[in-house]
Formats: C-alpha cells, structure tokens, sequence
C-alpha cells in the first residue's frame, strides 16, 4: 500500500491543453510539453500524444532521423510501430509496450507504423539526461505489456507501473539520474486514489480518457481528458474518477537544474556541445 506521507497535499498547480501538430513525415500529433504553452517540465523536454483511426494520419511514420543527449520513451496504447536504429538494434513495439530509448552520444533511426488501417494510439516522452550522461553509449529498454506489472492499489482501481514504485511493486524500468515515475492509472467510475508522490520530484498526470478531480477541499479542481496538470505541494496526491472513470498516465522525475541547449533532435547544455552534434551528425559519427 501506498501510505500518504504527512505533508501538504499534492496539488494541481497548472493545466495545459496540448497544440495539435504534426511531426515526422506528417504524423498527427498533440503536443502538450514542448510547445509554447509548456516549453518544458524539467527533465521532461516533450511529450506528445498521438491517437487517430485514420491511417493519413499517421502512415507516413518518423523516418530515420537522429537524437542525442537524451532520452525518447515511446509507451504504445494501440497500434505497432517498427523501430530500426543506425546500431543494428530492431524492435516492434505492440500494444502496451514501452521502448525507453537513452540516445546517449547518439543514433539513427526510424519509427514507422507497422498497419495500414486501425487506431494507433500512444506517448511519446523526452527525458533529459545530465551532463555526466550525455554522451554514454545508447541503449534500450524495451518490455512487451506482460513484463509490466499491473497493481490494484484501491478498489476499483489499475496501475500499470512502468517506472517508479506502487507500494512494494517496482517498474522494470531503471534511470537512476531523473529517478523517473511512469504510470498508467485506470480508475473505474467515482473511484479514488491517494499516492505518494516521490519527494523533490516534478510531476504531471494527463487524462487520455473520462476526467478526475485532483486534490481535495478547497484544493479540488477537475482535470478533463486530454487535459495535462502539472502537480505541486510534495505528499499525497488525490486522484477521484468522474462517472465516466478515468485513465492518465501520471509521471514524475528529478529535475537536472542544467543549462539546456536545444535543437531539434539534439539535447546538450552548450551552445558549442550543440553545434558539436550538428557536426557529428553531419560527418556520420552517430
Ligand atoms: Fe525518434
């Protein structure tokens, strides 16, 4: 069980609706960290929810294209998409799977949708390393849905804990850096849950389906889906689904409090670092 601890409650401090965009080859998507409204959420630099039933929305896919000095963390809700990396490194990410991507120094690769009818739906998250990690090896972590444990914290209410810990269930995910917390919370109709956010963390929860209420009292306020809040106030976090139930990921991590330099693709702390990657991307030494 997940206690709340005896400090002021978790609250929701800011509500930010996502920008419809398109990124790619012309896949649509919903920027909600990243864009202007919400440029970052440090150590979070993007995320982006895509979901649509129409195939033009999507087909053309992400071809290859680089990233370095980051972190990309694709979580699948419906659909496959094929990723192919520049190393060698392959992998199909099916319904319910996460693919945590550390770019590292950096690669080459392509993230393309493997249907051509149906709904594809799911995150895409950018974490920022620090400065020590930016230029490690890259690597992946990638677990089909069954090697997510699934917890039931409260009646009536599913966490899939993809990173972070639920009681005594831990998520098979590990970034020590940004010590992350990803969950993906469904609560039936007018269920409640209190959690314990991690101490020091930024947090947000973004409603992908139904609407919670978020804190209690005077500090309650609604939270509607394909809205995000960014949380605040450390202790418990109270989550209390709407007649319809609710489902939200809801992700915390330590913030790196580093100059970010930031271009497209590449993540860095300098100016120079940044030019650096052009350059090394440029020359093929991704
Ligand atoms: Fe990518």
């Amino acid at each position: 069980m997940n206690t709340p601890i005896d400090t002021a409650p978790a609250r929701l401090l800011r509500k930010v609706r996502g920008t419809a965009t398109s990124d790619g080859a012309g896949v649509r998507l919903t920027r909600v960290i990243g864009g202007h409204e919400l440029p970052d959420l440090d150590p979070f630099l993007l995320l982006d929810e895509f979901g649509t039933d129409r195939a033009e929305d999507y087909i053309a896919g992400f071809p290859s294209h680089p990233h370095r000095g980051f972190e990309t963390v694709t979580y699948m809700l419906d659909g496959r998409m094929r990723h192919r990396d520049n190393h060698g490194n392959e992998g199909l990410l099916t319904p319910g799977s996460v693919q945590w991507m550390t770019a590292g120094r950096g690669l080459v690769h392509s993230e393309m949708p493997e249907q051509e009818s149906g709904r594809m739906r799911g995150f895409q998250l950018w974490v920022n390393l620090p400065a020590r990690d930016k230029m490690t090896a890259p690597r992946y972590q990638e677990f089909a849905p069954e090697r997510i444990p699934v917890v039931q914290p409260a009646p009536g209410v599913a966490v899939k804990v993809i990173a972070g810990r639920v009681g005594d269930t831990v998520g098979p995910i590990v970034q020590p850096a940004t010590d992350p917390l990803y969950l993906d919370v469904a609560l039936e109709p007018g269920t409640a849950w209190a959690y314990a956010l991690p101490d020091g963390h930024n947090a947000f929860a973004y409603v992908f389906e139904g609407a919670v209420t978020v804190g209690e009292g005077e500090d309650a306020r609604a939270l509607e889906s394909r809205e995000m809040g960014v949380l605040g106030g450390g202790g418990a976090l109270s989550l209390r689904a709407g007649g319809g139930g609710a489902r939200l990921i809801l992700v915390a991590g330590t913030p790196l409090r580093e100059p970010v330099a930031r271009h497209g693709p590449f993540v860095m702390n300098t100016r120079q670092e940044l030019m650096q990657a052009f350059v090394d991307f440029q020359e093929g030494r991704f």
